[in-house]
């Protein structure tokens, strides 16, 4: 028994020493976990405290149109799916280069956003989401559209007779009338154009507002204007709230866009201010243009849009333009209430 009792001594024993063995390593452990955790902190914070900072967290990329609306018609491909490869591009390039920003997009298939099929009801629903998503920047991608040019020549004559005259009175003559040949040419005009909600010097857009006028040549687009949009006059005074608000950073932000295209060689046809028929833009809380990335009219625009080497250039210029745009907003060159 005496032998028992010392041997349960010796497992007690050897118990207190695997229990104080634990202990310390349990403690070793809690403290080079602690040290990583602090090192972590240590690299992560700067990125944590960047993008806690930046006031450019969330983008919203929306693809003009969509089906039934497929926009502007080529000779071959429309807008509505030229736009959405090139948001798509886009999407991937900013998730790659600011993992830290959250980028978000309107329309992920060929079809209007949001299940609708007026095009005008998913208007209002892109904006919505952009709003209730908090976007901080609104990247409406389009493609520009001109008629073509008519042309027409005289290639003969031929003999018309006609009568004047009642009764013995009637006579039958004759005369010679050109014969016209008709024919259309596709419309040189190319190049890219940026548009802002403008908020001119006289105020016209609050007139706009009030008035409901619209006197529309944006080409390419079919306008959507604000008629019966904003019914009430607190939704009216909200909207000139917002123009003004947000005015410095998306004439910033086109600006960057066009210089962006500009150093791609593509013609730039400038940043344009619009004070009718872009609801999307008069309607976004937040900084916001429409970029018309080039003439689908144009048989070479055409097909550089429906290139890959082409969606690249366009999708990449817009990139570098966020990244300037980023850069100029989170140093406070341009504060974000500007
Ligand atoms: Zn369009």
């Amino acid at each position: 028994m005496k032998g028992l009792k010392n041997y349960h001594i010796i497992i007690a024993k050897s118990n207190e020493y695997l229990k104080m063995k634990n202990y310390c390593f349990r403690h070793w452990k809690m403290f080079f976990s602690a040290i990583i955790v602090c090192a972590a902190v240590m690299v992560i914070s700067p990125i944590q405290a960047q993008n806690s900072n930046s006031p450019l967290k969330t983008i919203i990329i929306d693809a003009g149109h969509g089906l039934p609306d497929p926009g502007a018609r080529g000779s071959y491909s429309n807008e509505s799916d030229i736009a959405l490869a090139i948001a798509q591009k886009l999407y991937n390039k900013l998730r790659d280069s600011l993992p830290q920003c959250r980028i978000l997009m309107t329309r992920t298939d060929r079809n209007l956003p949001g299940g609708l099929h007026d095009k005008d009801e998913a208007n209002r629903w892109r904006a919505k989401f952009a709003n209730e998503n908090h976007g901080n920047l609104f990247i409406c991608i389009h493609c520009n559209d001109v008629n073509p040019i008519h042309h027409s020549e005289i290639v003969g004559h031929r003999t018309k007779v006609y009568y004047t005259g009642h009764g013995k009175k009637r006579r039958r003559h004759t005369r010679h009338v050109p014969i016209y040949k008709y024919w259309t040419t596709p419309n040189p005009v190319v190049g890219t154009e940026t548009y802002v909600w403008g908020v001119n010097k006289n105020e016209s857009k609050q007139k706009f507002i009030q008035d409901n006028q619209d006197s529309s040549e944006l080409m390419g687009e079919s306008v959507d204007s604000s008629n019966d949009y904003f019914t009430t006059s607190e939704e009216k005074i909200l909207a000139a709230l917002r123009a003004k608000k947000y005015f410095a950073r998306s004439l910033l932000f086109a600006s960057l866009i066009q210089n962006e295209y500009i150093k791609e060689g593509r013609a730039s046809r400038g940043v344009k201010q619009r004070e009718t028929g872009i609801w999307v833009l008069h309607a976004t809380a937040m900084p916001s243009i429409l970029t018309e990335v080039g003439f689908i009219s144009n048989p070479k625009e055409e097909d550089y849009l429906n290139s890959q080497s082409g969606q690249d250039e366009i999708s990449g210029a817009i990139l570098r333009a966020v990244i300037k745009y980023k850069k100029q907003i989170d140093s406070g060159i341009i504060k974000s209430t500007d």
